[in-house]
């Protein structure tokens, strides 16, 4: 924990006056750090020894917080939610609760610094929302500024300030050592089955026509010339001609009796509904920390759309969920956290029907000339820029 009063050591560029993008950031993002501590913990006094993540944790969230307002294309290390993944992967064996005293953490700058950064961060976008978090972060740094608050009174101030009941965030990530990994296992597709014959029967026989495509019946058709059937016309009687799926005056009287016996209500229910494609996602929490459910359509028209749900979808079960979702569009692919806000440690099972990822090779080649780092872009920039060396002309 360095302090403002303390100088920075880093931030210096290259002999020759360039630097580096990650020296540039790490000069800004320091400087922004240090000053902040000025508010967690010199004047919302938490005690750092027994709690790193109430100053350091909260001081790197408004660390991530203002870098943004310095340039929201501002390289930051911390507080995106991707960036915790690879902690958050790690055996369970070494990691600790956020919510561990401080000498007792293990890997205290993920631990510490970025995994509280990132939660409230998923906390702000995913959550709770910008304005009801900010609202609910400023009252707590406004009823403890000058006194000392314990981790309880962080908890409970963004609960009752905002109305939101977080004991389960709180539990998940700061008590809790579990991932978050969410699996798509399975999307089910329903329609309404009107009763309409024209409808039902042209499905019946697209379903039929789909089912004859056997290699033996393609195989057989080759030798259809022969048949009994074929080199016989007496044999034939009515079913060989007969059209199963051809709607009859039979359909038409038995639909229109069943539409009599529906109240008006159900009869509209049924109109409203008849195009609707009704979709069950089977959703397993494979990681632990139940979270907030965030999937993206994407329809046959190009077109494509997200819901959110809360992460009170998985209150009566936190394993394995169901949930229906009704629209007029087919659902090509679906995919879940497609903005990565909720540090999903495992993407391939966030889509369906599953997409590969590619996993890259490059050819084995010898080390490069400048060692692992080379120069820095704005040395390469600078070196192209100079004329070459000039060649003695003879004269002096
Ligand atoms: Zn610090």
């Amino acid at each position: 924990m360095e302090y403002p009063m303390i100088s920075f050591n880093g931030g210096r560029p290259e002999a020759d006056g360039t630097y580096s993008e990650q020296t540039k950031a790490g000069m800004i993002g320091v400087i922004i750090h240090e000053v902040g501590h000025n508010f967690f913990p010199m004047i919302v006094n938490s005690d750092e020894r027994q709690w790193t993540w109430m100053d350091e944790g909260l001081n790197t969230f408004c660390q991530y917080l203002a870098e943004k307002e310095w340039d929201y294309n501002f390289p930051s290390r911390r507080g995106e939610p991707q960036y915790i993944v690879d902690y958050m992967k790690s055996d369970k064996s070494v990691l600790s609760p956020i919510m561990t005293s401080s000498d007792n953490v293990i890997s205290l700058g993920p631990n510490a610094y970025a995994k509280p950064a990132t939660a409230l961060n998923i906390l702000r976008e995913t959550v709770m929302g910008r304005e009801l978090f900010d609202y609910a972060f400023k009252e707590y740094a406004r009823r403890w500024a000058f006194k000392s608050p314990e981790p309880a009174d962080f908890f409970r101030t963004l609960e009752d300030a905002s109305g939101v009941d977080l004991d389960w965030f709180w539990k998940g990530w700061f008590y809790g050592v579990e991932p978050v990994d969410q699996d798509l296992v399975e999307v089910d597709w329903f329609q309404v089955d009107s009763g309409n014959p024209e409808v039902t029967k042209a499905a019946a026989r697209a379903e039929a026509q789909r089912r004859a495509g056997t290699i033996s019946k393609q195989r057989d058709a080759a030798t259809k010339a022969e048949t009994v059937v074929a080199k016989d016309s007496t044999m034939k009687d009515f079913y060989n001609s007969y059209d199963p799926y051809a709607v009859t005056d039979a359909d038409k009287k038995k639909y229109q009796d069943y539409l009599a016996t529906l109240s008006p209500d159900e009869r509209k229910t049924l109109e409203t509904n008849a195009g609707t494609n009704f979709y069950t996602l089977s959703l397993k929490n494979k990681g632990g920390i139940p979270m907030p459910v965030i999937v993206r359509m994407q329809f046959e028209d190009g077109t494509d759309s997200v819901a959110r749900f809360p992460a009170e979808i998985w209150r009566f079960n936190d394993v394995s969920i169901k949930k229906v979702i009704a629209t007029p569009k087919k659902v090509t692919q679906w995919t879940l956290d497609p903005f990565q806000e909720i540090a999903d440690i495992d993407t391939e099972n966030n889509s369906f029907p599953r997409v590969a990822a590619p996993t890259r090779f490059q050819l084995f080649k010898q080390q490069q000339r400048f060692g692992p780092q080379g120069p820095n872009p704005m040395q390469q920039q600078r070196r192209a820029n100079q004329p070459p060396a000039t060649q003695g002309s003879g004269k002096n």
